[in-house]
Order: C-alpha cells, then sequence, then structure tokens
C-alpha cells in the first residue's frame, strides 16, 4: 500500500480508512493496520470523492479587466467584450492563465474541469492553447473540452466548420449556444446540427442552452426529443437552462418528464445565473436559476458548475465549488438538510457522472479524493474549509494548512 488516509469520515457519514496502491483505492473499511508508504491521518475530518467543475470557461480566466469591464454585467456585454479580448490574447497568454486557474483550482480539490471553448476565434488560438493546457495537467487534472461556438454556430460565418476542425483537433464534446442565434427556428437547427455530430463520431452534447430570462427560450424542448431521436441519452446536457426560472408552469410540468425521459443532464451555474440574469427587471428581480429542486424531483441528473472565474462575464470566482454549492443552495432554497448534503453530491460525484469519469470513494476506483477540514457535508457548505490534502491517481498533490486564528478579545 502507497498510502492510507485513516479515520475519516466519508460524506455518508460512515468511518472508514482509504487504503490507496498505485493509482487505485484498493480497501476501504474500518481499522486498516497494513503498513503504508505515507499515512494521512484524517481522524474527525472529512474526506470526500474530487470536486468536478461540469461548466467552465478556461480560455477566458483569469482575464478581467482586460480591455475593460463588462459595465452592464449583462451576458451579452460579456460576449461583446470578449470578442474584444480575442483579438488581443496571444495562445501563451491564455496557456499561462489557463495554467495559473489550474494550479489554484487543484489546490481547492477540484480534479476534473470540462471547459468550454471558443472555436469562433479565427486564430484558433483558444483551442490550440486548452489542448495543450489539457496534456500538460493531464497527470493531475481531467480537462474535458466542449467545442463552442461563442458567436453562434450559424450566426458566425464558418463556425459549424470550426466545431468539426476542433472536434478533429481532438476537443471531446459538440458544444452550442441556440439562444444566441438569430432566430428560435435557427437556434432549434442548431441543436439538431450539434446532435447530429455527437451521433456520428460517438461523443456527447453540451448546449448553453436558454441562457435567457425570456420564458419562450425553449431550446431545452429541442434537445430533449433530439437526444432520443438520435439515441444520445445519457450523453447530453443542457447548460444554464435559466429561461425554465420564468417559464409558465403548466409547460415545465410537460418539460421537466421529457428531459427526464431524455436523460439529459442540467448544468445551472448558481453564482453567474445569479448576476446575469434579472438585469432587465425592475423590482422584482427574478433569481435566473433554472428549477433545481423541481428537477431533481423529476429524476433529471442536474450537477452545479462554476461556468466563470475573473472573465468577461463574472469580476469574482476562487475555484472553489463549495463557494458554487453554497451560493446554489441558497438561490434555490435547498436548505433542508437533505438538500443540503444533495448539493455537495452536485459538485463532486453528479458531475464526474456526467463527463464519464470513474470518480468515488469505492474499492477499485481511482485514487483521487479530498480531505477537507471539517465533519462533514453541511458543514463543509458552511465554513468553505481548506482542503487538508487532495490525492489524484494515487498521488498527494496538495496540501493546505488550516488558519489559526489567535484572538485578543473577550
Ligand atoms: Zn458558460
Amino acid at each position: 500500500m502507497d498510502i492510507l488516509v485513516r479515520g475519516g469520515t466519508l460524506p455518508d457519514g460512515t468511518q472508514a480508512d482509504i487504503a490507496i496502491t498505485g493509482d487505485r483505492i484498493t480497501a476501504i473499511e474500518p481499522g486498516i493496520t497494513a503498513e503504508a508508504g505515507d499515512v494521512i491521518d484524517a481522524t474527525g475530518k472529512l474526506v470526500s470523492a474530487p470536486f468536478c467543475d461540469v461548466h467552465f470557461h478556461m480560455d477566458a480566466t483569469l482575464s478581467y479587466g482586460r480591455p475593460r469591464v463588462n459595465a452592464s454585467g449583462t451576458l451579452l456585454e460579456g460576449i461583446g467584450l470578449w470578442g474584444e479580448l480575442k483579438r488581443l490574447q496571444s495562445k501563451e497568454d491564455i496557456v499561462t492563465r489557463a495554467l495559473t486557474y489550474c494550479r489554484e483550482a487543484v489546490g481547492k480539490g477540484v480534479l476534473a474541469i470540462r471547459s468550454h471553448v471558443d472555436v469562433t476565434d479565427e486564430t484558433f488560438n483558444t483551442v490550440e492553447a486548452l489542448l495543450e493546457v489539457r496534456e500538460t495537467v493531464k497527470d493531475v487534472l481531467d480537462l474535458q473540452l466542449v467545442a463552442f461556438p461563442q458567436d453562434g454556430w450559424y450566426r458566425t460565418p464558418g463556425a459549424e466548420d470550426q466545431v468539426v476542425r476542433a472536434l478533429d483537433a481532438g476537443v471531446d464534446v459538440v458544444g452550442g449556444i441556440p439562444h444566441f442565434e438569430r432566430t428560435m427556428a435557427d437556434g432549434a437547427a442548431s441543436v439538431t446540427a450539434a446532435c447530429t455530430l455527437a451521433a456520428e463520431r460517438g461523443l456527447r452534447v453540451d448546449l448553453h442552452c436558454d441562457e435567457s430570462d425570456d420564458p419562450l427560450s425553449r431550446h431545452i424542448e429541442t434537445l430533449a426529443a433530439e437526444t432520443i431521436r438520435f439515441g444520445l441519452q445519457g450523453r447530453t446536457a443542457g447548460s444554464h437552462l435559466t429561461s425554465m426560472h420564468s417559464m409558465d408552469n403548466y409547460y415545465v410540468a410537460k418539460l421537466l418528464p421529457l428531459i427526464a425521459e431524455a436523460q439529459v443532464a442540467a448544468i445551472p451555474n448558481p453564482l453567474i445565473n445569479i448576476t446575469l440574469q434579472g438585469r432587465m427587471d425592475s423590482y422584482p428581480k427574478r433569481r435566473g436559476l433554472t428549477r433545481v429542486p423541481e428537477l431533481r424531483a423529476a429524476g433529471v441528473t442536474v450537477a452545479f458548475g462554476q461556468d466563470c472565474v475573473k472573465d468577461p462575464w463574472y469580476p469574482l470566482g476562487s475555484g472553489d465549488m463549495l463557494d458554487v454549492a453554497h451560493m446554489g443552495l441558497h438561490v434555490a432554497l435547498m436548505t433542508a438538510p437533505d438538500q443540503m448534503r444533495a448539493a455537495f453530491t452536485m459538485v463532486t460525484d453528479t458531475p464526474a457522472e456526467i463527463m464519464g469519469l470513474d470518480f468515488g470513494l469505492e474499492t477499485g476506483k481511482r485514487a483521487s479524493l479530498v480531505v477537507l477540514d471539517a465533519p462533514d457535508p453541511v458543514e463543509a457548505l458552511r465554513l468553505r474549509p481548506v482542503r487538508l490534502a487532495v490525492i489524484s491517481n494515487g498521488k498527494v498533490v496538495a496540501r493546505t494548512e488550516p488558519a489559526r486564528t489567535t484572538l485578543h478579545a473577550f
């Protein structure tokens, strides 16, 4: 045995030691006594599967303020601003910023990221940069890339060819942005085009879908129907789905079972949805987060993504998926104990499932896990504590000492 994580508490409340040999978990049970090269004392601490961020934009991260900030705070100004930045940044800029971000995220226990990469950048710098980053980090961090036509599949001349070019270059997942096409009809056609490509190539689909306060933005309906028609069940995802917040309840009562039937995963991004949506409202201002508890109750797989860290759309973000889950459970009113525990799985096990990764605290799975300075998932959400140890594929890749306050009061 190479590593023994001793005495930790698993997210379900059981206590167990975890034995690691090579890159695999070889035993999970109380009282393992065999010798180990490295023993990590996790007594009283939560030991969890790694955090996964299933929705991110690594080509834009850490670019905040370049060339200016987003004055309106809207999605549309962010897209315009990104268009300006794309013309200014070099491939090396993107690689440097992305690697800086990856280091920060790994320290927070994030060991898998699905990043959209804008393929409408004519220079193709974005794709080449993130393919290079994926290769650099691959032993530690699973970086899954989505061919994302930011400026529109049909709205941008040549975008469809660029999606194909990116997939040919090794990008993993087919993306799209139907609500940004010129018409609803073009949006629906782009969903069909994305599903066609995915079916032909045996790939997954992850669309920016209905990121809008417009209740009539219903591309998720087309995505669900096309998922069934192409036999892509379990391989497609609708990111954001914010329009569902504003939809008519009667329509949603038909829509939710359709999404469940099609096994389309839902990926809301709470930090971003709560700040980009509702910008055109007076009071009351809509929250702009999709219907998370209702989707879950309908049997839909739902994971929270982070989306942005210091980029044209969002000035904050830290790479900490506990911040994401914390915001998500607040905005979705998920404060019952079982809902808070669910929010923790929505940034750990569920996104790994959507990405098709064999993470998880089970014998035989990859030895990737996180030791947190908190006793259980709800306390982890409350405190967002340091990650005492991060183990990826059987290697300790980060350790953080807890902060200690010396109080001079009372
Ligand atoms: Zn996004």
